[in-house]
């Protein structure tokens, strides 16, 4: 089961014509813009849309003329300008669907219809960076526990931020690492006469996106664990809890942030007790006393409404770790639970996503 939609119908809200193109244009879906063939589609229709980090099953006929005559197992939907015009995702008339896909993807339900099922009825998968190499893992991650790390893109919500101003939200730098989860659980239910030591009903534990890691070995996300003493300081502080952070440096991602030392940014803690995220402050205070760096603030001098475009723009800047382009920016809403990313296009073209 996929976890966010990759695919999904969406109506196309705007056809715009491209300089000097004649046999394609750009069709508007939601906060998005795809290249299309002329005459595809008319404004209201919809259309089977593919985001972009869409991993598009290449033994699907159907999607045969994105193969460029290379043998791959997947398409991998990028970031791209064809004629100057930037064009995300993909877009395919709702005929290309069989009768059988049409009725796995649109089981009724009661009165109404449910789309969900569209990206694994086409078998479509997201695109994850590879994870620096080392270490084994212990089990999958525990989602019975902590959500796993993820931020919805701005482009998908464009609905959600009218009428709302910057100062609403904690803007914090994007980085692009390898995301990683510390956790402190003392399970209470081992603990069924209130008479063990807490030794023996509590563990610790370090995660990638998707895996808890072994700790006894050198992966990136033990070493930097055992470097950061986590297991002793949250064995002393006891309080059920997820760090979540970003590592950067190194040989990850290239290392574009040029450090030499692998580093660790927390950009969320999770509280397992009560189901939710600690506030900005109860973060950076907890941070700080745990002896670890937080990701950097975007700060702005006034306040200003967000559009998307507004926040898109936010969004190209230069790193404030180094001199290279950031990958974007993380909004959090400071009372209450929207978040989401905007990421840098100049980065995706420069950086093929
Ligand atoms: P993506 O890297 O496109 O999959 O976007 C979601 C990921 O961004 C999360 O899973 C985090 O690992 C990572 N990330 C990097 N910097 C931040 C930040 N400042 N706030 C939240 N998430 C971040
Ligand atoms: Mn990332």
């Amino acid at each position: 089961m996929s976890e966010r939609q990759l695919v999904t119908v969406r109506e196309i809200s705007e056809l715009v014509p491209i300089v000097g193109a004649d046999v394609i244009e750009l069709a508007k879906v939601d906060g998005w813009q795809c290249v299309v063939k002329k005459g595809d589609f008319n404004v209201g229709d919809r259309g089977i849309y593919f985001e972009i980090d869409s991993m598009i099953p290449s033994d699907d006929e159907r999607f045969e003329f994105l193969s460029r005559g290379q043998v791959r197992t997947h398409y991998r939907i990028k970031t791209m300008r064809l004629r100057k015009a930037l064009s995300q995702g993909l877009l395919m008339p709702m005929s290309i669907l069989t009768a059988e896909e049409f009725g796995r993807s649109f089981p009724p339900r009661g009165a109404g219809w449910d789309e969900e099922n569209l990206t694994d009825v086409l078998r479509v998968e997201k695109y994850e960076p590879s994870l620096p190499a080392g270490g084994t893992q212990k089990g999958t991650f525990p989602t019975h526990l902590i959500p796993k790390t993820d931020q919805e893109r701005v482009q998908n919500i464009p609905r959600d931020i009218a009428g709302r101003t910057a100062g609403e939200f904690e803007i914090t730098e994007k980085l692009d690492g390898t995301s990683c989860t510390f956790y402190y659980f003392n399970d209470p239910t081992l603990d069924t006469h209130g008479d063990l030591p807490n030794e023996m009903t509590d563990r610790v534990g370090a995660c990638s996106r998707n895996w808890e890691m072994k700790l006894d070995d050198s992966s990136v996300y033990a070493s930097i664990f055992k470097e950061l003493e986590l297991e002793q300081k949250l064995r002393a502080l006891k309080r059920n809890i997820a760090i979540q952070g970003e590592i950067i440096g190194g040989n990850i991602q290239g290392n574009r942030y040029k450090l030499v030392k692998q580093t660790f940014y927390v950009f969320d803690i999770y509280d397992i007790d009560a189901k939710r995220y600690l506030n900005q402050w109860d973060r950076i205070a907890l941070v700080s006393e745990l002896g670890l760096s937080h990701v950097p603030l975007v700060l702005h001098k006034a306040d200003f409404p967000l559009t998307l475009d507004v926040v898109l723009d936010f969004a190209e800047d230069k790193s404030t770790l180094c001199d290279t382009q950031r990958e974007g920016v993380v909004f959090k809403e400071k009372d209450g639970p929207l978040t989401f990313k905007a990421i840098s296009n100049k980065f995706l073209l420069k950086n093929n996503g």
